[in-house]
């Protein structure tokens, strides 16, 4: 490592957390993450519909190829019909826990901290100090790449909250081996989309399976079905998690209520069209994530950034999260690289070039949203 480059804490090791860290590294920064989660991430992920900038950045980080699945057409179902039609557009996808399988061996795993929740920080003219409970560590500047409930973030703009959006995911896996031979065949080589009853769409796609295999045989069908459900006792109830635990935000897998689950069932047999309604059945561990917006005015602070989505949380159906935290992993170390003995001009030369992103992905979130989920 260069003496003359800052040295960097980040803050969260997920795919915006792993992607700082490495694109640091590579300028020659000293470079550490520090991730509450004491376990591997892993098994926690779903699918995500690849942009081609994706598997750019994914190379252009960490040297690697992305494990994904295609197809050659997207369908439309009409929910009231049930008769579908295709049309020729190629697509790529992939899963979650393939983009960080892809980038983490790129970062030093002995800079990679688990088990460490960040509880609080201070910066100095010369220096970040941040706290993990009892114990302290000191870099030039941190990077705050926890997510959407970022502790930096709440730091700095104590009044911005993400914004329940007025719809949730209901998203879920199945394996391909354990779907009937017609389902399997119904959805293979597409991208399938329909619209539900009552407004809102739910949609599938196969992504890589265990061991992020790609063969036909071993992939998972991945959905997910937004659906309207009102702010309030509605929604609580659903993000009341198996142990009791009132969940703001998300249900993980493995983590739903029988009660919801069987919500789930019935609501499908109402709003969705039958091949849906078996895939959503066959679903052993379905979960949930409440829809929600975020916008940052500012994302440098002195000697501290914020990344990824402790920045801008954008709504799913831009498909863009993971190309945008990549992104501004990206545009972050080549501002140091320019700025190495000014961290603070570093820093703002980097929001500058990352805000009108986050900005313009988000508005696009939005407008995407409202054409296809209506809220009450
Ligand atoms: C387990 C997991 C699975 C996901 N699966 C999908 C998916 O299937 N499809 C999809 O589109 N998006 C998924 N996402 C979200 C996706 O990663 C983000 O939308 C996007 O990639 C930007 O990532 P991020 O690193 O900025 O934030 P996030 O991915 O939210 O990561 C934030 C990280 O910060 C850590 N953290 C939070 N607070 C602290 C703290 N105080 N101290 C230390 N660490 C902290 C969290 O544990 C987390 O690992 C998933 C995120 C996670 C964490």
């Amino acid at each position: 490592m260069s003496e003359t480059l800052p040295s960097a804490a980040i803050i969260g090791g997920s795919i915006g957390g792993l992607a700082a860290g490495i694109c640091l590294h590579q300028i020659g920064c000293r470079a550490d993450i520090y991730e509450r989660s004491a376990r591997d991430l892993s098994g926690r992920g779903a699918g995500i519909v690849v942009q081609p900038q994706l598997s750019r950045l994914v190379r252009g980080i960490a040297g690697q190829h992305l494990p994904l699945t295609s197809c050659m057409t997207r369908r439309q179902i009409d929910a009231v019909t049930g008769s579908h039609s295709d049309v020729v557009m190629p697509q790529q996808f992939t899963s979650w826990e393939a983009i960080v399988q892809a980038i983490k061996g790129a970062f030093p795993a002995e800079c990679y901290h688990r088990g460490k929740t960040l509880t609080g920080f201070e910066q100095s003219e010369g220096s970040v100090t941040l706290e993990f409970g009892d114990e302290r560590s000191v870099a030039d500047l941190a990077v705050f790449a926890d997510g959407s409930g970022s502790y930096g973030r709440r730091r700095f703009d104590p009044d911005l909250t993400p914004e329940y959006a007025g719809y949730i995911a209901w998203r879920g896996t199945v394996a391909e081996a354990d779907l009937p031979n017609d389902l399997q065949a119904f959805f293979h080589d597409r991208f399938t989309f329909t619209a539900a009853k009552d407004g809102g769409h739910a949609l599938c796609y196969f992504i890589p399976g265990d061991e992020w295999r790609t063969a036909i045989g071993s992939r998972r069908l991945n959905w997910v079905w937004y659906e309207t459900v009102e702010a309030g006792a509605d929604l609580n109830h659903l993000l009341m998690d198996r142990d009791g635990v009132q969940q703001k935000r998300s249900i993980t897998a493995g983590m739903l209520a029988d009660l919801p689950k069987t919500y789930l069932v019935q609501r499908a047999q109402d709003k969705l069209d039958p091949w849906f309604q078996q895939l959503i059945e066959l679903t052993e561990d379905p979960f949930i994530q409440a829809i929600e917006d975020l916008a940052v005015g500012t994302m440098a602070h002195n000697r501290v950034c914020l990344l990824g989505d402790a920045a801008f949380v954008v709504r799913p159906h831009t498909a863009g999260a993971t190309a945008k935290a990549s992104g501004d992993a990206m545009a972050l170390a080549d501002a140091i690289g320019r700025r190495p003995d000014n961290v603070s001009e570093a820093l703002r030369a980097y929001e500058a070039a990352r805000l009108p992103a986050g900005r313009s992905m988000s508005h696009l979130g939005l407008s995407l949203g409202k054409n296809s989920v209506k809220t009450r």
